[in-house]
């Protein structure tokens, strides 16, 4: 996606400039079947969208590529869609949740509150950033409970096992209802989605934090027009500073840690 004001990987850009974004979504492969966490768009989105769904992606300026949703993409990996058995979301905002029906058999999984919001919407902004059609198939649901527990310092939900790794809820509300960052443990090592909890990496980055020439435009743009609250960026950095040996945390719409990611991937596939 191509959205004003997301700085490019250096820095530049600014509110008048379209940034270069993506969707970043995680394929786990499990003794207890695949999961996904967050779909991104769904094959419907792409082939048919709706006018609520085409006026977003317009803005935004996403392709909706056909080939680069999670469903195609797990084919081509030799995968059926009837293999992905969860799918955990850090919420349900349409460019996360829009691959729900290309997965109808999965359980889905997000934070008790960030379900109620998709069902019951309340605001403008929740009926608009909520599709319905996403939910029309009306999914095995699993709320979670996001409070009561710890996880390297920060308030989470209790651990969910799933074969051989686990997975936690860790809130960082503000952005939705229910916002979540989803943990994964990877044998000693854990994945972090922080999912819309930050929009570009240096936001999150302990030692060359965010620092945009427009920088005071953007994060006012940011956190108050798309309510990604800037506790959290604290949050992340100290998290980051603190465990950065043993969490990989990254977000949704950066370009930058995605392809960080790749270049993981193909030195060698993380194993639990
Ligand atoms: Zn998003």
């Amino acid at each position: 996606m191509r959205p004003y004001g997301l700085p490019d990987e250096d820095g530049s850009g600014g509110m008048f400039k379209r940034g270069h974004g993506v969707v970043h979504c995680l394929l786990l492969e499990t003794a207890a079947g695949l999961a996904l966490v967050d779909t991104g768009w769904g094959q419907r989105d792409c082939y048919s969208p709706t006018p609520a769904l085409r006026q977003f992606a317009g803005l935004v300026r996403s392709p909706l590529d056909p080939e680069e949703t999670a469903v195609c993409q797990l084919r081509g990996l030799g995968y059926r869609p009837a293999d992905v058995k969860h799918v955990f979301l850090t919420h349900l905002h349409l460019d996360h949740a829009g691959g729900l029906p290309d997965f109808p058999l999965a359980t889905v999984h997000a934070a008790a509150e960030e379900i109620e919001a998709f069902l019951q919407p309340r605001t403008l902004m929740e009926r608009r950033a909520y599709r319905p059609e996403h939910g029309a198939h009306a999914p095995r649901w699993q709320a979670h409970d996001t409070r009561g527990a710890a996880w390297l310092g920060l308030e989470a939900g209790p651990p969910m096992p799933l074969g051989e790794t686990e997975i936690v809820f860790v809130p960082l509300r503000g952005h939705t209802r229910g916002h979540c960052a989803i943990a994964v443990r990877i044998g000693e090592r854990w994945l972090l989605h922080c999912g819309d909890a930050y929009g570009y990496y240096r936001q999150a980055d302990p030692v060359q934090p965010y620092a945009h020439p427009n920088g005071r435009l953007v994060e006012w743009a940011v956190t108050a027009g798309f309510g990604m609250p800037r506790r959290h960026w604290a949050v992340l950095r100290q998290l980051r500073h603190k465990h950065g040996e043993v969490v990989s945390a990254f977000c949704s719409h950066d370009a930058h840690e995605l392809a960080v990611a790749q270049e993981v991937q193909r030195s060698g596939p993380a194993t639990a």
